[in-house]
């Protein structure tokens, strides 16, 4: 069995998840997509980043990415002992990697309707044993207003209504 944090109730998620939250609201203040995501381990914590698509005119440098990359090299000794939280669902390419990054636990605010990404990687083996909590809904509401705020009407559209465009 692979070691690690597996038992996730002890921890206050809104708390943390205000962090991401904050880190999400700078980026839409900047123009960028409100996406947030910190990295936590025990009450440390380890990195918080934020979407710089528009910023940095990346399509990878999505919340999750730029935070692991932030602290790779601490998550190659730590990444089973920490959490990552980002306010909106990791997509197809920031969920692999944060499993690659060795993090298993995932904490997210509004679900992602766009990719369905663990919908559609969930079965994939290797990802699946893997990932040791998985738990959506916190905070959804203010990641949601964020959205509202500060989103173009295209990426909103696609953030809350999953529309291919
Ligand atoms: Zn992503």
């Amino acid at each position: 069995m692979i070691e690690g944090l597996r038992d996730l109730a002890g921890i206050d998620h809104g708390s943390f998840m205000d962090y991401a939250l904050e880190e999400a609201r700078h980026a839409g203040e900047r123009g960028d997509r409100p996406i947030g995501a910190v990295i936590i381990h025990g009450s440390k914590v380890i990195a918080r980043s934020s979407s710089t698509y528009y910023t940095n005119k990346s399509s990878v440098h999505h919340a999750e990415n730029t935070a692991i990359m932030g602290c790779s090299r601490y998550l190659k000794d730590h990444g089973p002992e920490c959490v990552i939280y980002t306010t909106l669902e990791p997509c197809l390419m920031c969920l692999p990697t944060i499993v690659m990054a060795n993090i298993r636990n995932i904490v997210f605010g509004l679900e992602d309707i766009y990719m369905r990404s663990r919908e559609e990687m969930g079965g994939i083996s290797w990802i699946g044993e893997r990932i040791f909590n998985y738990i959506g809904g916190v905070r959804r509401a203010e990641s949601i207003a964020l959205v509202e705020r500060y989103c173009t009407e295209k990426d909103r559209r696609t953030i809350l209504e999953g529309i291919r465009q």
